[in-house]
This record gives structure tokens, C-alpha cells and sequence, in this order.
């Protein structure tokens, strides 16, 4: 009995939610608990620890961390709670209202978590919030996906959105320096990585603090010897437009997947001054063409906020005309939700009727573009990389040069593996392959 109580001291729960960026925190967060001897629990029943690593980036989102905490708390009350991530740096007063006994573990501290758990359990209550510059790189890690390595290139944004409550939880821009990431995914690929994600909220800022761009940074990476893709993260028009030349030039290399995230928010400039993004949908979309014309098969992604404050009708119609213009593969369509201590709080809000029947609106275009786009690799051929097991049993989902998600059959464990396929069927969200 005392022993199984020891082992439950030492057993830690983590689960995660929200971007790219926080994922990658969670697996050194579990790289660095094994490490010290901790034990690792995939649910949490028989952890002594639970460790939510929390995203508050849109409201139905911190309603979910909310709900989820508190029934985290209420079904097991005896066990100790850390909460991680965005939400004790961003809204602080909440966490400490829902869940008051909670040590905080912020989302520029998650090297601290060694020493949260041990005060933790220790019944000393802790938080570390202080952004002390951590370097987050080349750490022990836990992987979600053995094959896929998240490095985080930079923290922060330069940007000062008027919707965006990161920037309060993330702060400005620091980003790690070319030498320490290039580190990070030399020994990601030793350890059998094939697929690596560059994340950050922006990208395309990546460098500007440090006297570096993106685009030296995606050359640097091509340079690393062995076969593995690359995915460039979500960057911001406003940092594109200034190196849209050489950043489609380092896209020629075979590493990078041909895939561009860029968020353009509004097709309305006049919406774009309100959000105080700094670029105009003019320049979105000579990027987008560029890109296209210089990238063949390039897979453009992007988002869009509907019923952003002021937003008029015709304002949605320019966006509705930027998306059918420009044709994106893929759009994140986000109904405007409040977030608490930003400008936009203040601003006169669109009614929830007319949010709701645009998002409906663009939604029914951007399916109807993502299924024409996606039909147009019917018939062809393409090298993919296998890095996700599909839903049904023998059933595999790769990524081909375009980072388009192909789902194929076989009996054979191909993980991790490159093959061969022809594109016999195109769904909205994926294609369908046939090894060949
Ligand atoms: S660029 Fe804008 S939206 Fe993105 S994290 Fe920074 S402030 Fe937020």
C-alpha cells in the first residue's frame, strides 16, 4: 500500500490543448519528468499529478479549460493540479477564481515544471509566470508522433492585434538562434524524426530580434543532410510581403513542404485597420499569386475572422471575393468571440445571427473550392510520407510534397516510411492513394 502511494506520488498526468507551439512544450515537459524519475500516465486515474496544459486563444476554448478543470477537480479531489500554458499568464484572475489551490506552470516556464511538481507535492503551492527567457530547444523529449518534431523557432509576436489575447500570455517576440534549432532537429532526426514543424504565433517575424530571417533559417535547414520534410509554420502577410522573393526561392528545396500558412483575417481593408493587422488584401493576395505562379502545386492555407466588429455586409463580401479569388486549399474560418482586456472588447459588436449566416456562407464556399482543388490531383502521381496511422485498421494517413493529407491502404506498418502512390479519389479533407 505505502509503496503504490509512492508510486502515484511519482506519476504525473499532462494533457494538452491548443497550438502547435504548446504541444511541443508538453513532450519536453514529459521528456524532462522521465528523466527525473517520474512516471508518465496516459490518463488520469493513477497519476498523483494532473498537469493541464491550457489554451485560451478563443472563447469557446477557455470555456472548455474551464469545464474541463473543474470536473478534473471535482472527480478527483484528493489529487494535485498544475495548470500550464497560456491560461495562468493570460487570464490569471480566472484561473485563480476556478481552481485557487492550483500551482501555475506559465507558457514561458515549462522548464519549471520539475520544480512545480516537487513543491506540489510537496503541498507547497508555486507559480512561475516570470518570463526568464527559457531556451526550450534540444531538451529530452516525449513525442506525440514518434516521426514528427515540433520546434518552436521564436516565442511571442511583434504584432498587436486588436482581437488577440496571446500576445498578453506569449509576450514580444524572442526567437532562438539558427545554430540552436538546426541542433534540435540534427538530433529530432538521429532519433528517427522524418517530418519536422517549424511553429510560432508568427513565423514571419522569425529572426527580426536577432538579425536573421525565415528564409535564412528554411536554408540552413535544406543544408542538413538526410531525407526528411520540413513544414513552415503560420506566418503573417506583413513579414512575407518584404521577403516574398527569396522565401519562394528557399521553398525550391526538396525538404520543404510546398505549404503556406498565411492568416489573412479579412478580404476588408477598411476590417483589417479596425483589427490593426498591417498589411492590406491587396498584398494577401499578391503573395498568393506569386507564390503560386513560382510554386508549383503549392497548398495555401489561411484564416479568416467573421463578424470582427464594424464588419458590414459589404466588408464579408470582399472577404467572400478575396477566398474565390484567391482560391486557399484550406481556410480556418473563426466566428468573432471577445477575449477580455482587448481593444476589440470595446469595439460595437455584430449580432450572433448575422455571425453565425456568414460563417455559414464562407464555409459553404471554402468546401466547394477545397473540393475542386483537392479533385484536381485525381489521376496523379506523387511521393508521400506516411506519419499518422488512419482511423480504420490498415489504414495509413501521408503528407505528399504539397503537404496534401493522403489516406492509403495496406497491411504493412508504414510509418515513418516514403512511398509511391496515384491519387485515385479526392474527398474536402483529404485524398485517396493507391501505393503503386
Ligand atoms: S501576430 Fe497578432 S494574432 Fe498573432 S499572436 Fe501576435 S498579436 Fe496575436
Amino acid at each position: 500500500m505505502r509503496q503504490r502511494n509512492k508510486d502515484k506520488k511519482r506519476s504525473i498526468y499532462i494533457e494538452t490543448y491548443g497550438c502547435s507551439a504548446n504541444q511541443s512544450h508538453s513532450e519536453v515537459m514529459m521528456g524532462l519528468l522521465k528523466e527525473n524519475g517520474y512516471n508518465i500516465f496516459r490518463s488520469p486515474e493513477d497519476a498523483g499529478v494532473l498537469v493541464i496544459n491550457t489554451c485560451i486563444v478563443k472563447e469557446p476554448t477557455e470555456k472548455r479549460m474551464i469545464f474541463r478543470i473543474k470536473s478534473l477537480k471535482e472527480k478527483y479531489p484528493d489529487k494535485k493540479m498544475i495548470i500550464a500554458g497560456c491560461m495562468p499568464a493570460g487570464e490569471y484572475s480566472l484561473v485563480k477564481k476556478i481552481a485557487p489551490e492550483a500551482s501555475l506552470v506559465g507558457p514561458n516556464n515549462s522548464l519549471d515544471i520539475i520544480e512545480a511538481v516537487k513543491n506540489t507535492l510537496n503541498n507547497t503551492h508555486v507559480e512561475y509566470l516570470d518570463d526568464k527567457g527559457e531556451k526550450i530547444l534540444c531538451h529530452p523529449r516525449i513525442r506525440f508522433n514518434k516521426f514528427i518534431n515540433i520546434v518552436e523557432i521564436s516565442k511571442g509576436c511583434l504584432g498587436n492585434c486588436a482581437y488577440c489575447i496571446v500576445k498578453r500570455a506569449k509576450g514580444i517576440l524572442k526567437s532562438y538562434p539558427i545554430k540552436a534549432i538546426l541542433m534540435d532537429i540534427e538530433m529530432s532526426l538521429k532519433e528517427g524524426c522524418k517530418e519536422v514543424w517549424l511553429t510560432s504565433q508568427d513565423c514571419g517575424c522569425y529572426g527580426r530580434d536577432i538579425g536573421v530571417t525565415l528564409v535564412d533559417l528554411i536554408n540552413e535547414i535544406s543544408k542538413i543532410p538526410g531525407e526528411f520534410r520540413v513544414r513552415i509554420g503560420m506566418a503573417n502577410p506583413n513579414y512575407v510581403i518584404k521577403m516574398l522573393k527569396d522565401l519562394i526561392n528557399s521553398y525550391k528545396s526538396d525538404k520543404i513542404y510546398k505549404f503556406l500558412h498565411i492568416p489573412v483575417q479579412s478580404g476588408s481593408n477598411e476590417v483589417l485597420k479596425k483589427m490593426r493587422r498591417v498589411y492590406t488584401a491587396e498584398e494577401f493576395k499578391e503573395i498568393v499569386t506569386k507564390f503560386k505562379k513560382n510554386t508549383p502545386n503549392v497548398t495555401v492555407w489561411t484564416d479568416v475572422i467573421v463578424g470582427f466588429p464594424g464588419e458590414t455586409e459589404k466588408d464579408f463580401k470582399e472577404t467572400l471575393k478575396l477566398i474565390e479569388e484567391t482560391k486557399p486549399d484550406f481556410v480556418n474560418i473563426s466566428k468573432f468571440g471577445v477575449r477580455p482586456g482587448t481593444e476589440a472588447e470595446k469595439m460595437k459588436k455584430v449580432d450572433t445571427e448575422t455571425i453565425k449566416r456568414r460563417s455559414r456562407e464562407i464555409s459553404n464556399l471554402v468546401d466547394r473550392i477545397s473540393l475542386e482543388k483537392n479533385k484536381d490531383w485525381i489521376g496523379r502521381t506523387c511521393k508521400i510520407l506516411i506519419t499518422e496511422p488512419g482511423r480504420d485498421k490498415n489504414q495509413y494517413m501521408g503528407r505528399n510534397e504539397s503537404y496534401k493529407p493522403i489516406l492509403i491502404e495496406t497491411e504493412k506498418n508504414l510509418l515513418g516510411k516514403f512511398v509511391t502512390v496515384r491519387i485515385i479519389d479526392a474527398k474536402k479533407t483529404h485524398l485517396v492513394g493507391k501505393i503503386i
